[in-house]
C-alpha cells in the first residue's frame, strides 16, 4: 500500500507508429527522416500487427508520429500510390479508428497542419502534440521551414482554440542557451494561460545521431537538465506536467527537481526517434521509483477527460479505461 503523502509520478504504455518517415525539414539532430527513395509509408497489415501486440501487452497509446508535411516532398505521390493509399489523412484517420477498435486511444503528432486536417484528426485522437522545441533561431533548424518557432506557436494556439489536449516540450542542447529554454517555456506557460489546453511539457535531452550535424555535440550533463526542469517547474503552470523520458536519462534526480511524469514507455515497440535507446522495464521503473506513487495515465491526462475535451470518438474507450481519478485502472503488485 502506497503513502497517500507520496508525489505522484505518472507514465503510459504505448506503442509507436511511425506513419512515414518523409518529412519536408532537414534538422540537424534527425535520424527519422528519410530521402524520398528510401521513405516508406507504414502499410495497414503493419499498423495492424503493431496494435494487435499493443493490445495484448496492455498499453493504452497509439503513438502515431509523421515527418512533417509529407505531401510537399517531390516523390510523396509515388509513395502514396505504392501503398495504395489516396489521401494520407484520410489513412491516419483509417488508422487511427483501427486503433480505436482495438482498444488503444491515438495520439497523434503530424507536424504543423491546417486547421481544417487537425480538425479532421481531433474526434479520433484522445490528445495531440507538437514540440515547440526552441524559440531561438539555431543553424540546426536552418533548413527546417517548419521549425519556424511563430509557425509552431501559431499552430499550437489553433489547437487551444480548438480545446485539443496538447502535448509539446522542448530540446535541449541542440545549440539553445538557457536563456533560449526559459523564453520557449515561457511562450508555452502563455499559451496555456490563454487557452487551458497544455497537458504536459516535455524536456527532451538532445541524443546525438551517427551522421547527422550533431552527431559529435555533447550529451546535455545531469545539472543542465535538473536546472531545466526546476526552471520549467517554476516558469510552467502548477496544472501543466514535466515530463522526462526514462530511456534518455536517469529520471530520479530529475524527478527530485520537479518532474512529474516519465512519458509513454513500451514493451512492444522501440522509441522511434532514439531506437538505440531502450525503454525501461515497467516492473524495473516500479521498483527504482518505490519511493513515489508510480500510476499509469492514459494518453489524454485525468482534468481533461473531466472536461471531456478529448476527442468525441474516444469517449467510450476512455470510459472504460479510466478510473475514478482519471488514471488506468489497474492494480499493481510489483
Ligand atoms: S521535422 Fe521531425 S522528422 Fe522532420 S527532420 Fe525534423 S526532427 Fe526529423
Amino acid at each position: 500500500m502506497k503513502n497517500l503523502k507520496m508525489k505522484t509520478l505518472t507514465y503510459s504504455k504505448n506503442i509507436f507508429l511511425p506513419v512515414t518517415d518523409l518529412c519536408r525539414n532537414h534538422c540537424g539532430y534527425c535520424s527519422f527522416r528519410k530521402e524520398p527513395k528510401d521513405a516508406h509509408l507504414i502499410s495497414r497489415s503493419r499498423a495492424l500487427l503493431l496494435l494487435e501486440q499493443g493490445a495484448q501487452a496492455g498499453c493504452s497509446e497509439a503513438l502515431f508520429t509523421m515527418g512533417e508535411s509529407p505531401w510537399s516532398v517531390l516523390g510523396f505521390d509515388s509513395i502514396l500510390a505504392v501503398a495504395g493509399v489516396a489521401d494520407l489523412l484520410d489513412y491516419l484517420v483509417e488508422l487511427c479508428e483501427l486503433a480505436l477498435e482495438l482498444g488503444l486511444l491515438p495520439h497523434t503528432n503530424a507536424g504543423l497542419l491546417v486547421q481544417e486536417d487537425l480538425q479532421r484528426l481531433q474526434p479520433y485522437n484522445a490528445s495531440m502534440g507538437l514540440m515547440l522545441e526552441t524559440t531561438a533561431l539555431l543553424e540546426v533548424h536552418a533548413k527546417s521551414p517548419g521549425k519556424r518557432p511563430d509557425l509552431r506557436l501559431q499552430y499550437m494556439a489553433m489547437a487551444g482554440r480548438l480545446k485539443i489536449p496538447f502535448t509539446t516540450g522542448i530540446l535541449v542542447g541542440i545549440g539553445e542557451s538557457r536563456r533560449d529554454r526559459v523564453e520557449a517555456l515561457t511562450k508555452i506557460a502563455n499559451l496555456h494561460r490563454a487557452f487551458g489546453h497544455i497537458q504536459e511539457v516535455i524536456i527532451q535531452p538532445l541524443d546525438p545521431k551517427p551522421g547527422t550535424a550533431l552527431e559529435k555535440a555533447p550529451l546535455p550533463g545531469m545539472m543542465d537538465l535538473c536546472w531545466t526542469v526546476e526552471a520549467a517547474r517554476e516558469i510552467v503552470p502548477p496544472d501543466v506536467a514535466i515530463q522526462v523520458p526514462p530511456n534518455l536519462v536517469d529520471p530520479r534526480p530529475l524527478v527530485a527537481a520537479g518532474a512529474t511524469d516519465l512519458g509513454g514507455i513500451s514493451s512492444v515497440t522501440l522509441d522511434g526517434i532514439n531506437p538505440d535507446r531502450a525503454w525501461p522495464d515497467e516492473e524495473d521503473l516500479h521498483r527504482s521509483l518505490s519511493d513515489y506513487n508510480l500510476r499509469e495515465r492514459l494518453p489524454v491526462y485525468p482534468r481533461f477527460i473531466d472536461l471531456g475535451w478529448h476527442g468525441r470518438k474516444t469517449r467510450s474507450l476512455v470510459n472504460s479505461l479510466a478510473g475514478e481519478d482519471g488514471l488506468r485502472v489497474k492494480k499493481y503488485i510489483f
